[in-house]
């Protein structure tokens, strides 16, 4: 059986004493590895990698911190296929789906390529009589990330891409689920030239992650996953003294006025609602329909589009989407369906015995209508995270709006509309952070950020572009002069407010 080992101060690294889990290939169901769950004695040997290893590399020149990301960012390139493979095999997701997830993180290296612009301080001259400020912006020192299964590779980037460049070393606690990649993602960047000890991958469930949010060494954590253990993160690193970010779950809504172009809207919603098998958090699994008129047109254009998606193989070219990755995970897909039906939702369409590969004891989920859900019912309120769309009924854009923004999940929103003053009243008031005109999955490129509100997002400060850099940093202020004795008030120092 395939062994998948930590990654410390540049070498594999194995504790036989250690307990390891399955990692499954969802595609057939099968166990095809086995990943070690550290003990605190490897996460300490982290630990003192990354220690050792941090105070020369935040002296090393920006420039050169940026030297290793464009190297890093030709390797990726050269390697996409082989990690996509990879990733396929132990995520499920389709090739296609797999390589958009590595370079959604290469595109996070490619800002962080640009480190020396993104990191300078500011300055200003006579702030008072010979009184000069600046600020600079240091690194923290050793810190860490937390990642969820769904994007092996882009999220693992997200953290250690500007964390790494802005001068931290850094200790990677991937998904126990989809391991492999991010110790890919270790090795090419020691191969690009990182310093051994500035990236180590540990691997590991909650002794791991409680032991990263405990120590006293580790200064800042970033953490993505679901909503619940998001917010036991935020505090527990907190009250450790800790930079916590820690990103949940989401339950994305697509607004549809009537005055939309229903073919686009369904064209998009088949790749949003069930590409990736609905494993993303950026997904849109509610549909809201405006009006009586534009809910019954919507869904008859949507019955004949879900038909036609082919689930599949995950190495399957024709595939929308694969199986989900776990057995575990569809069960609880599949629990959420029962709990639709028992709400009284209208189960339109049934993913559970359609569509799916016959000679297959794979994770597989075909994907499900619902409609006439209503806002009360738990299947509604909680994430299912998996190819299941559900439409809620709005009478009005009041409606609509007010549903997004009352959601307990505020991380995407789309509406779809030819008005552009209520596509603008919309972005003013819906009180969800990422926000989609006429675009399903709206993701801010690498350069903006990227973050949810309310129980999609604990702590203040994005993902990458500058929230990253300010995350990653801290900020140290100095006020300076350098009397030279030729003017008589060099003895009295005026407060720079005061000159
Ligand atoms: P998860 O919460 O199960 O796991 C995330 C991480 O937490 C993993 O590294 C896991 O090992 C660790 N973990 C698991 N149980 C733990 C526990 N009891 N104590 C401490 N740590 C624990 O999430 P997942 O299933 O891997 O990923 C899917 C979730 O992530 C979904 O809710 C999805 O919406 C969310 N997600 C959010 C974003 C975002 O940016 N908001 C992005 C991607 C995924």
């Amino acid at each position: 059986m395939r062994q998948i080992n930590h990654y410390i101060a540049g070498k594999s690294y194995i504790d036989e004493s250690e307990s390891t889990a399955s990692v499954f290939a969802p595609n057939t169901g099968d166990v095809q590895a086995e990943v070690f769950l550290a003990n605190q004695n490897t996460l300490q040997k982290a630990v003192d990698s990354a220690l050792a290893a941090q105070t020369e590399w935040a002296a090393t020149n920006p420039q050169r911190r940026a030297r290793v990301m464009f190297k890093f960012k030709e390797l990726l390139e050269a390697n996409r296929d082989r990690l996509a493979q990879l990733l396929s095999s132990e995520h499920g997701k389709v090739l296609s789906d797999a390589q958009g997830d590595i370079q959604r993180g290469l595109e996070v290296i490619e800002f962080a390529c640009g480190i020396p612009h993104a990191q300078k301080g500011e300055y200003t001259e006579g702030a008072g009589p010979g009184i000069d400020v600046y600020s600079m912006r240091q690194a923290l020192g050793v810190v860490a990330g937390i990642t969820p299964f769904n994007f092996p590779a882009m999220i693992p980037m997200w953290m250690f891409g500007v964390a790494i460049a802005c001068g931290n070393s850094f200790i990677l606690k991937p998904s126990e689920r989809d391991p492999s990649v991010p110790v890919e993602l270790a090795k090419l960047m020691t191969e690009a030239g990182l310093p051994d000890g500035v990236l180590n991958v540990v691997h590991g469930n909650k002794e791991a992650v409680d032991g990263i949010l405990d120590h006293k060494d580790i200064k800042a954590v970033s953490f993505v996953g679901s909503s619940d253990i998001a917010n036991y993160v935020y505090e527990r690193g907190a009250r450790a003294g800790k930079r916590v970010q820690a990103m949940g779950g989401a339950k994305n809504h697509g607004i549809i006025m009537p005055d939309a172009d229903l073919d686009q809207v369904v064209a998009d919603l088949v790749g949003a609602a069930y590409g990736s098998a609905g494993e993303r958090c950026m997904a849109l699994p509610v549909v809201v329909p405006v009006g009586e008129e534009t809910a019954e047109k919507l869904k008859a254009k949507l019955i004949p589009a879900i038909k036609d998606i082919m689930v599949s193989h995950s190495e399957d070219p024709n595939a929308h989407y694969g199986p989900v990755v776990t057995g575990e995970h569809k069960a609880r897909i599949e629990g959420y369906i029962d709990l639709a039906i028992e709400e009284g939702a209208e189960l339109v369409y049934d993913g559970r015995h359609s569509q799916i590969p016959t000679d297959s004891k794979g994770f597989f989920i075909g994907p499900t209508l619902f409609d006439h859900v209503t806002k009360d019912m738990r299947s509604y309120q909680e994430e299912i995270f998996g190819p299941v769309l559900q439409i809620v009924r709005a009478n009005d854009f009041n409606e609509a709006v007010n549903l997004a923004s009352d959601h307990q999940y505020g991380n995407g929103v789309a509406m779809y509309t030819r008005n552009g003053h209520a596509a603008r009243e919309f972005a003013q008031r819906v009180n969800v952070g990422m926000v989609g005109i006429n675009v399903p999955i709206p993701v801010p490129v690498a350069y903006h950020t990227f973050g949810g509100w309310k129980r999609s997002s604990f702590g203040d400060t994005n993902q990458h572009g500058m929230e990253g850099v300010k995350f990653w940093t801290k900020v140290k202020t100095i006020t300076q002069r350098w009397p030279d004795g030729s003017d008589t008030n060099d003895n009295a120092f005026v407060i720079p407010t005061m000159g």
